[in-house]
């Protein structure tokens, strides 16, 4: 018998074609970018734990119910926005569009609630919603977000909205907050039943979505963008007069707390702020200088009470409130305020080589400073002395070492003071000791020894 062929294995290879593009609404953080993002998130991170807040990332993808009951069935995000899809098992999966319903899945699901309250959480990360896209309108946008769970005291509102309030201040962007209260469940009831009746009276003036709206969630109309809706809304009945008796003495506490922290503020009336679950004080930041025009409409934040939310989820009466600020709106507005992040830290020597036997002295050299702390720069693959000192100059290093043909016979180095452009010729051995003393005369750096590292 003859032996079996063995098939020989298929070989795939890439084929050339079309550049791929971007998904509508989506957009790449760039190098260029990340200064500013940096400086947002660091601010974010260090105010945090200034404040007592610990970090919780939940996952990108959520049930979608999750926010069909939180959010609501009969708002923009669960009509119009969320990304949807059934993945492999059935299951109907979403985008999360916003990090409150998630982060208190999260509380219920690890048992946060048999921890000591409040527990204070804050997370950083990508939201997703199926908007139109335009300026400062994505349909994947960052967010951060704070929440405190486990409070229920008015002096907790008015720290919560001071704290976003002092982030966007310490990025540099003044804003005031625009503060009303959406009451409790018995004012929510009288409010929409006024509400109700004023918009029906006046429904032929009402855009076609606030006609569904009136009869469906009538207090959405209040923040439809329409001109027609919003002269409307100017006279519509206000929130804070239909409050209870309790909930006009907690929105009352709010705003004593915040004028004794000095805080901004504008009562405003037609802040509702659309979701289900936010009840009592509702706010918004808006950038100081927008306050009164028509750019007032793009928040940079907002956030809420929402005291029902982990009852919804099955958990006990539990108040909670938090807030969460859009990162490309910030950066948007720091760029337009011409706020410059700081320039990116500058490398404290480069190694410069020529020829195969220097390349593998000064790789091995790269790695020793690294394991000192020195910040070390280097463009191995370069063959050219000349190209590497322009990388040098490029990055701002201050000095360079060149190893060339002729220090590699001598067992020495070049050291070059870049802005000086003087050369000085010294023992290779002492090379790691010399960077250390000039980086520490130039900047003053300590440098970490650390003898463990090797
Ligand atoms: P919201 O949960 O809708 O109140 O959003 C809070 C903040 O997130 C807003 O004030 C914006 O800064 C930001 N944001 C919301 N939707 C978008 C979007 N589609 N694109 C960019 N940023 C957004």
């Amino acid at each position: 018998m003859l032996p079996k062929k063995t098939p020989a294995p298929e070989v795939f290879i890439l084929k050339k074609g079309k550049t791929p593009n971007l998904v509508r609404g989506m957009k790449d953080i760039l190098p260029v970018d990340w200064p500013w993002w940096n400086l947002v998130m660091n601010k974010v991170v260090s105010i945090a734990s200034d404040f007592g807040f610990e970090r919780i990332e939940t996952p990108i993808l959520e049930e979608q119910n999750l926010f069909v009951r939180s959010v609501g069935k009969d708002t923009d995000i669960i009509e119009k926005e969320m990304f949807v899809f059934t993945d492999r098992g059935g299951d109907n999966i979403a985008l999360r569009p916003e990090g409150t319903a998630s982060v208190v899945r999260a509380y219920l699901e690890h048992g946060f609630m048999s921890l000591p309250q409040p527990i204070k959480l804050f997370y950083l990360g990508p939201m997703f919603r199926y908007d139109r896209p335009q300026s400062g309108r994505y349909r994947q946008f960052w967010q951060f977000g704070f929440e405190i769970i486990g409070d229920g005291h008015p002096v907790v509102d008015a720290e919560t909205v001071a704290l976003g309030a002092t982030i966007l201040q310490e990025l540099g962007l003044p804003v005031k907050v625009q503060i009303n209260s959406v009451g409790d469940a018995a004012s929510r009831i009288a409010y929409v039943k006024v509400l109700t009746e004023y918009l029906k009276s006046r429904k032929s003036q009402l855009c076609e979505d606030c006609k569904k709206r009136m009869l469906k969630n009538p207090m959405r109309v209040l923040d439809c963008k329409v001109e027609t809706c919003q002269t409307l809304v100017q006279d519509a009945p206000a929130f804070l007069d239909h409050l209870s008796e309790e909930a006009k003495e907690h929105f009352t506490k709010v705003l004593e707390h915040l004028d004794d922290m000095e805080v901004v503020y504008d009562l405003n009336p037609r802040i509702v702020r659309g979701l289900d679950y936010y009840t009592h004080t509702a706010f918004e930041y808006i950038p100081a200088d927008d306050v009164g025009t028509e750019k007032q409409q793009s928040a940079l934040g907002g956030g809420g009470r929402y005291d029902g939310l982990v009852e919804t989820f099955g958990g006990r009466p539990t108040p909670a409130i938090g807030f969460a600020c859009g990162i490309e709106r910030v950066i948007i507005q720091m760029k337009a305020r011409g706020i410059q992040p700081p320039t990116p830290p500058r490398p404290d020597v480069f190694l410069a080589q020529l020829g195969d036997a220097a390349r593998k002295k000064t790789l091995k050299l790269f790695r020793e400073f690294r394991a000192l702390g020195v910040k070390v720069a280097a463009t191995f693959s370069k063959t050219s002395i000349k190209t590497q000192l322009e990388a040098a100059n490029r990055l701002r290093a201050p000095f360079t070492l060149i190893l060339g043909q002729k220090e590699m016979v001598d067992g020495t180095v070049l050291v070059r003071d870049m802005e000086s452009g003087i050369q000085e010729v010294i023992d290779f051995s002492k090379a790691i000791p010399e960077i250390q003393k000039r980086i520490k005369k130039t900047n003053g750096d300590k440098i970490i020894l650390n003898p463990e590292v090797k």
